[in-house]
């Protein structure tokens, strides 16, 4: 899922909001200030019940957000870079550039975001406590108690040993410390998430024949979700094992042909298209990658604007390639490719063009090592 808009930064990680947020805080500031609240707390205007119940809302999803910062102040201090993180439909997303190292480091990086949550859990149970022996149960004390309430189950619900969820990452950890083997540990689970998937959508659909209405269905989907996200789980990591060992050096095209930013597309069209016989061309200035054309890009200005449009023009810019170096591991690589350059790499080496790896020299080394991997009679270490 991508961020619908940036809030802004922090501990340095770009921090968005997909869309889909608005409709679960609407949800629960609903669901607060027309249902919960007035039936527990009688007595208060509507515009009180309102103020608590969106206030809480709003601590809750601050809640969320200081999990997933957790998380990617911890994936940082490991050496792993934060592309950015996501606050959506189901939660909080980090996106890391890469993957642990070593079981400890996973350990660590998984177990912070529940711990965090917990804590945020006990503090406000703590000041709910506190508030109520100081004035008495009132509506106050329960949006505190009620923020001290989710705070814990998200911790609970988070710590559930399946994929892809913080326990799932748990499991991987100690799957992998156990057998050292870090492909197993994944698919392990990644199966365990798969089970939680069809538990909680046979829960749900249970409770909802049983009357719990829209709790019961938003059970299913999130299990309907988890299968999807175990399942995409699994396949990354058999391909991350059938390309073990590999490097960008095996699998690149090398010595592509390039261009220079300043032609027009006119003259590109007409003199080398159709001798060109990839899909995709990098720019150059002196040997320096500058840019990377995709025919898709090129077929997409019209045929009367050719003549004054340069190949630089319709580029990926420098900022948004996507550079390897030719030692680097296949596997590295992947979780950096972008959508800019439709998942196409530019191998550099001492800053010149070296090679270019697209995504059907990527699909070509999976099934290579896939084979390998079948003919050696597993999945070797
Ligand atoms: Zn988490």
């Amino acid at each position: 899922m991508r961020a619908s808009f940036r809030l802004g930064r922090v501990a340095g990680v770009p921090i968005g909001v997909n869309w889909s947020v608005l409709v679960i805080f609407v949800l629960i500031a609903w669901a607060l200030s027309a249902s919960l609240f007035p039936r527990s707390y009688p007595g208060h205007s509507a515009f009180a019940y309102w103020l608590a119940g969106l206030a809480a809302a709003v601590v809750f999803f601050l809640g969320l957000l200081a999990h997933e910062v957790a998380h990617a102040v911890i994936a940082k201090r490991n050496g792993i870079e934060v592309e950015d993180i996501t606050l959506w439909l189901f939660g909080g997303v980090s996106k890391l550039k890469g993957e642990a190292r070593d079981p400890g480091a996973e350990l660590r990086i998984a177990g912070i975001g529940p711990l965090v949550s917990l804590l945020i859990g006990i503090f406000f149970g703590v000041i709910a406590l506190l508030v109520s022996l100081a004035t008495g149960r009132g509506l106050l004390v329960g949006a505190l108690s009620w923020l001290a309430g989710i705070n814990v189950l998200l911790a609970i619900f988070n710590v559930l040993p399946a994929a892809p969820l913080d326990g799932g990452r748990l499991l991987r950890a100690v799957v992998w410390r156990a057998t050292g083997d870090r492909t197993k540990a994944s698919v392990v689970a990644a199966r365990a998430g798969w089970g939680l998937g069809i538990v909680l959508i046979a829960v749900g659909i249970w409770q909802f024949f049983r009357g719990a209405g829209v709790g019961g269905l938003w059970l299913a989907l999130i299990g309907w979700f988890l299968i999807g996200a175990a399942g995409a789980e699994e396949r990354q990591a058999r391909m991350g094992s059938a390309l073990r060992g590999v490097r960008v050096a095996d699998v690149m095209t090398p010595q592509p042909q390039t261009a220079s930013g300043e032609m027009t597309v006119a003259d590109f069209v007409d003199h080398y298209l159709f001798a060109y016989r990839h899909s995709a061309l990098p720019l150059t200035e002196d040997g320096h990658p500058v840019g990377l054309v995709t025919l898709d890009r090129v077929r997409g200005i019209p045929a009367d604007r050719r003549e004054s449009t340069t190949l630089g023009e319709v580029s990926c810019r420098a900022g948004e390639l996507v550079l390897a170096s030719p030692d680097e591991q296949l596997t590295e690589l992947l979780p950096r490719l972008s959508q800019c350059a439709d998942g196409r790499a530019l191998v550099v080496s001492d800053q010149r063009l070296v090679g270019i790896v697209s995504p059907s020299d990527i699909s070509r080394a999976v099934q290579r090592g896939s084979m390998r991997e079948q003919m050696t009679g597993g999945r070797g270490s």
